[in-house]
């Protein structure tokens, strides 16, 4: 399944419509619908994940390139998705992209473009980055955030994990729900930068901007797309995890000013993931391997059978 998160976080206009046009072409030649869901690949074998960071064909992105190189966050998603016991091998790949500043997954392989982590870089230099995030932070909630959204579709295809909405917003929620199970005390800061990347793609960079564009129209063709719109990508981010934990994220949730009818609801919104998370990934997960690379995790444990 091709992905055009990078697009969207990337904005609108000729970048944007280079990687949909990607997407549709490639869409067109893929096998997808009821034959890929009826041969799922299950298998008692860990998972063979590889990194390969191509050396950039762009000069421009020799630094983000040399960022990459032994970043922890690639490492982390890497060693996540080899918890797994697959029978296919999954290779996360950075590569320039000539120009389209996307990410995706497909056919085995999460590909992430240079471009869109040098545009995560910049963002989170904005000198009008809010102080509730780090410039550190801004990057490795982004990083994190790509990769797992990538890898979940790769678990969704693998596992052939049966959907009942988009696989997008499958993808998010996977994706979310894995860096506060995985990260526990670091994840309120990865959130954070999750958030601002979300705040940067609707078009400001703080809560306190978003009223300026209440009367601006949404472009129709954005409601018609496979993934939810920025602000509610961000506002399902931050009830998921004002769901794990209220009191690490009750500041949050005030600075969105997320309406308190979703507050209220966001701690079964999160049950109802966990359940997901207990039922359709658990039996898969080598437990001992993710307790070896993330002691802290906290995952619901398989249902008895
Ligand atoms: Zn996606």
């Amino acid at each position: 399944m091709m992905d055009m998160a990078g697009s969207i976080r990337n904005g609108q206009g000729r970048q944007a419509a280079l990687v949909a046009a990607c997407v549709m072409m490639l869409a067109l030649a893929l096998p997808l619908g009821p034959a890929r869901a009826a041969e799922p690949v299950r298998g008692n074998m860990p998972a063979e994940v590889t990194l390969v960071h191509e050396p950039p064909t762009n000069p421009a992105h020799q630094a983000i390139h040399a960022r990459v190189l032994g970043d922890p966050t690639f490492e982390g998603a890497r060693r996540f998705f080899a918890a797994f016991r697959l029978n296919r091998p999954l290779v996360i790949r950075t590569r320039s992209c000539s120009g389209r500043g996307g990410a995706w997954y497909y056919e085995g392989a999460v590909t992430v473009c240079y471009e869109y982590l040098q545009n995560a870089v910049d963002n989170a230099r904005s000198d009008r980055r809010p102080d509730w995030v780090s410039e550190d932070d801004a990057i490795r909630g982004q990083f994190a955030d790509v990769l797992y959204h990538e890898g979940a579709h790769a678990l969704i295809e693998f596992l052939g994990i049966p959907l009942f909405s988009r696989e997008e917003d499958a993808a998010d929620t996977m994706a979310s729900f894995a860096i506060l199970a995985l990260f526990r005390q670091d994840a309120p800061a990865l959130i954070n930068g999750i958030v601002y990347s979300y705040l940067v793609d609707t078009g400001v960079r703080n809560f306190s901007e978003l009223p300026s564009l209440e009367s601006r129209t949404i472009a129709s063709r954005q409601y018609g797309g496979a993934h939810s719109t920025p602000l509610q990508r961000l506002f399902n981010v931050v009830c998921l995890a004002a769901g794990s934990d209220p009191a690490s994220y009750r500041a949050l949730v005030s600075r969105s000013d997320m309406p308190a009818w979703r507050a209220n609801g966001c701690e079964e919104e999160y049950k109802q993931v966990a359940h997901a998370a207990r039922t359709l990934l658990a039996p898969h997960l080598d437990r001992e391997a993710l307790q070896r690379h993330f002691p802290g995790a906290v995952w619901p444990e398989a249902a008895k059978r």
